[in-house]
């Protein structure tokens, strides 16, 4: 019998399309992965590429090409289209533990050459001056709560509690604000990235997108040789907002920042059935009817035996994807920049805008800087205001993250356990975790029984909501 063997293939002796040929051609060679590579060039794994993954469309084999990609001071705001993308990993300057200097903001090109350079520029400098400004009353707030413990050096104390005053005063920083990250992503997905940046509204985003073809391009030459923006996102992203500008202004009654807006009501009843058909042999539709026909003692006891065992460290069965949920959301732009990390679901998100108002956090008013922070708020607003009359893509530079934010968002069951009880956690951020809570308490008032095993702090969020905010 052949012996069993796992090894790499490393990336400091091949290169990123060469390992994706070896493992393609494994579908065809009855050659070990090893010979396979050695017999392999830089010049026939891109003749290899053109044929198959570009020409045949046999696009996976690009997923075993990774590249590790290093941004440095692009906007939040154009971070959003770059970990738009659900299938690659990031790592990102945080604005919990960070702080930023004054000049640490992007001047996007539109503006540059508009009537509005100097008004953009005041507001932003205003924003990041007022947020340098309210650092230390705050810190001072938050040391009066959480003084120095014994022996604790001052650099110590601050490493613990920094992110309480930089939690408040992040509201102010504007999505003009510079980031670095990480991504690790593979070239398929790479490319759709690209595609989406070639064709993206902001300037910034298209020049990012060139940027990238040509740095990634060092590494994977021919996998990203044809991305190119795409007229169809290009037609949408100019049409769309049109067609909707036509629409009804929103009613009054459209004020709920958390709204439950579908959901299956038979869940429980597919749940069961889906995980009994997995574990048995019965057609679907037989094992719904099973279920729909079980007694009440029944039902619960497999769904007592779905649950236990599923705790913070243990998802439940991949089962529980058949079941969704949707969500019409209104949470701060900070809130939302921590929430669009969350892969696994599918979100829409409105433009950032003022148009919906800015949250204040409590220790703003508890540390007397109540009044700079709304001075500076306010001129925001009424700078986006100007600026969205022109180009409300641009105008969202201006905005800070305090400001409400609209997005719709779908997502399975699995991942509303992964999400509500990772951010519900005593750790995250005031904002998100009051986000967690209410959006595990409304699938627990639909689904009490899907959802009674999420581990979740005995804190509600209409408590967080008056400890943390105005
Ligand atoms: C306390 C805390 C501090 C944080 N600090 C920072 C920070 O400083 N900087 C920063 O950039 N981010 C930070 N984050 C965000 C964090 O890194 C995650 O990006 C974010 O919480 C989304 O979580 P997730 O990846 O588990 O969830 P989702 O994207 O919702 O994915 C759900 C689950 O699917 C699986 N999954 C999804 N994609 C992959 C993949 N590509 N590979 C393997 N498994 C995958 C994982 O099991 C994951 O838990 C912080 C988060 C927390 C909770």
């Amino acid at each position: 019998m052949p012996q069993r063997q796992i090894y790499l293939l490393s990336p400091r002796q091949l290169s990123a399309e060469t390992i994706a040929v070896t493992f393609a051609k494994t579908s065809r060679s009855p050659q070990s992965f090893r010979q396979i590579a050695a017999e392999l060039s830089e010049e026939q794994s891109a003749r290899f590429h053109e044929k198959w993954v570009i020409g045949y469309g046999h696009a996976s084999v690009a997923e075993h090409a990774v590249l590790h990609i290093a941004f440095e001071n692009v906007s939040r705001l154009a971070v959003e289209c770059i970990e738009s993308n659900r299938l690659a990993s990031y790592t990102e300057k945080s604005t919990r533990y960070q702080t930023w200097n004054l000049d640490e903001f992007y001047l996007p090109p539109e503006i540059e050459t508009s009537p509005w350079r100097a008004r953009y520029v005041e507001t932003t400098r205003l924003l990041f001056q007022t947020y340098q400004d309210i650092l230390p009353a705050l810190r001072a707030e938050v040391r009066k709560r959480l003084p120095l413990r014994e022996n604790e050096t001052e650099q110590a104390w601050d490493r613990r509690v920094r992110s309480q005053y930089v939690d408040a005063a992040r509201f102010l920083l504007p999505a003009s604000a510079l980031a670095n990250l990480g991504m690790t992503v593979n070239a398929r997905a790479l490319e759709h990235a690209i595609r989406k940046m070639l064709s993206h509204p902001l300037e910034e985003v298209r020049q990012i997108g060139i940027q990238l073809k040509q740095t990634a391009q060092e590494e994977v030459p021919t996998l990203l040789k044809y991305a190119e923006a795409s007229p169809y996102l290009q037609t949408l992203s100019e049409r769309l907002p049109l067609v909707a500008s036509k629409l009804a202004a929103p009613s009054p009654s459209s004020g709920d920042w958390c709204v439950l807006v579908a959901w299956e009501p038979d869940a429980e009843d597919r749940l069961l059935a889906a995980a009994l058909y997995r574990y048995g042999n019965l057609p679907y539709l037989e094992a719904l009817r099973a279920v729909q026909n079980a007694s009440h003692t029944q039902r619960l006891e497999w769904a007592s035996l779905l649950l236990s065992g599923v705790n913070r460290h243990q998802l439940p069965l991949r089962e529980f994807e058949h079941t969704c949920y949707t969500f019409d959301l209104i949470m701060d732009q900070g809130a939302y920049f921590e929430f669009k990390r969350h892969r696994m679901m599918t979100q829409s998100p409105q433009l950032l805008t003022a148009g919906l108002g800015y949250a204040t956090p409590r220790l703003i008013e508890e540390a007397g800087v109540a009044a700079p922070y709304h001075r500076a708020m306010q001129a925001a607003a009424e700078t986006y205001r100007l600026l969205a009359e022109w180009n409300p893509q641009v105008a969202q530079y201006i905005v800070p993250n305090g400001f409400y934010r609209r997005v719709l968002v779908t997502f399975n069951l699995r991942e509303a356990y992964h999400f509500c009880q990772l951010r519900a956690a005593s750790n995250a951020h005031f904002s998100i975790r009051r986000l967690a809570l209410r959006i595990a308490e409304e699938i627990r008032r639909v689904h009490p029984l899907l959802a009674s095993a999420m581990e979740l702090p005995q804190e509600s969020w209409e408590e967080i909501e008056a400890q943390s905010f105005v």
